[in-house]
């Protein structure tokens, strides 16, 4: 899977040592063994592709133990078709009126200190936030005092976006469920543990979003919804080959195909191989970084992304280096190969050694050497 293809060399586009994440401005993931067979073999003929996403999301539903799923284009397509199903429930005259919803249930609530960059997606659909809580806490009188009778569905995002001010999603759940309110998590990244495929939904959660370019090593351009049968039916309503607000953020055979070997895989051995190889990285990573002088590492667990994987982060001496951690991070960037790590804190980094490769784990080390010993 790794390597440098031959057609970023044509267009002379460079390759990246990624330790940051699996990120999408970086490709998003490399691809799982078995993607790329499954996608070639779905294209090899026509089918009926409404038939296809009906049987792929009982089949994946069935593995992940939902009640349904339907394969989209990414969690960030999955934002927009769960909140528009929360909008217009499986009627087709209301689909056919977004983005103007004047009239229909139009709010979304949501933690204010949730928001982050992917709520344009929540808002394309015409719906308003409408947020709950502060900088220091959220009381459950604000969700309560926030749902009426506008209200779509609650919005909530896991793992990195938690904080003590937020109010915890079993609470959520139980306040938003006692009114008829549908709640959606966003956990697009929150893999491992592979469990949190259905544990959200066992919790209750009424729709659930994963990435298939994140953890699930599918194709960059797929993602996952699963939930209430009802509401998931509604998101494949709206998706293509249908003429909805899903019809651009289409997938093709050959991404269903290639996102079900990559969670067959994942199901199977791959969360596994996933750890394994970030527990052996972390601890080659800590070990060299720890003879640099000028750093100091140690082990975080869970990593950045709140995923159950070890990472190392490190502290630099601007002073004793000569160096700031801006411009140390810049200069990796800029250098060859491009490597990519993570700021943390004020004058920290961290390298995560997920999207990491074996064989690029002393290249990166090198590099480190190079930039501090450059100054
Ligand atoms: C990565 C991410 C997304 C976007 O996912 P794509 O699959 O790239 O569309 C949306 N929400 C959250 C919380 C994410 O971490």
């Amino acid at each position: 899977m790794n390597g440098n293809p031959s057609f970023t060399k044509r267009l002379g586009v460079r390759i990246i040592i990624n330790a940051r994440a699996r990120l999408s401005r970086l490709g998003g993931s490399l691809m799982a063994p078995g993607v790329w067979e499954a996608m070639q073999d779905a294209g090899r003929a026509y089918l009926d592709m409404g038939e296809l996403h009906e049987r792929a999301g009982e089949r994946i539903a069935e593995l992940t133990r939902n009640e349904a799923a339907y394969v989209t284009s990414g969690s960030a397509a999955g934002l927009v078709l769960t909140t528009a199903a929360c909008i217009t429930g499986t009627d087709p005259a209301k689909m056919d009126r977004l983005p103007h919803i004047d009239g229909l249930k139009d709010e979304i609530v949501i933690h204010r200190f949730q928001r982050n960059h992917y709520d344009i997606n929540i808002r394309q659909t015409g719906a308003r936030l409408v947020e709950i809580g502060n900088q220091r806490t959220t009381h459950t009188w604000e969700l309560e005092g926030a749902i009426g009778e506008r209200t779509a569905a609650v919005m909530y995002f896991p793992g990195r976006y938690l904080g003590a001010n937020i109010l915890p999603l079993e609470k959520i759940i139980e306040i938003a469920k006692g009114r008829g309110v549908p709640v959606i998590v966003d956990a697009a990244a929150q893999l491992p543990p592979a469990e949190n495929l259905w544990a959200y939904s066992e919790m209750g959660a009424d729709l659930v979003i994963f990435s298939g370019g994140k953890s699930l090593a599918g194709p960059q351009n797929t993602g996952l919804i699963f939930g209430r049968k009802d509401l998931v039916a509604a998101c494949r309503m709206m998706g293509s080959p249908c003429y909805a607000i899903g019809r651009p953020m289409k997938v093709g055979r050959e991404d269903i195909a290639g996102l079900m070997a990559a969670l067959e895989y994942y199901l199977s051995g791959g969360e596994q191989a996933q750890v394994a190889h970030c527990e052996k990285l972390t601890e080659f990573l800590l070990e060299r970084i720890s003879g640099i002088a000028g750093l100091s590492a140690h082990r975080r667990f869970p990593n950045e992304l709140g995923q159950a994987l070890p990472e190392v982060v490190a502290e630099l001496d601007e002073a004793a280096l000569g160096l700031t951690r801006e411009e140390f991070i810049r200069r990796l960037w800029e250098g060859d190969p491009r490597v990519e790590v993570g700021p943390d804190g004020d004058r920290g980094f961290y390298l995560s050694p997920d999207p990491l490769q074996e064989e690029e784990a002393e290249i990166l080390i090198e590099r480190i050497k190079e930039v501090l010993a450059s100054r």
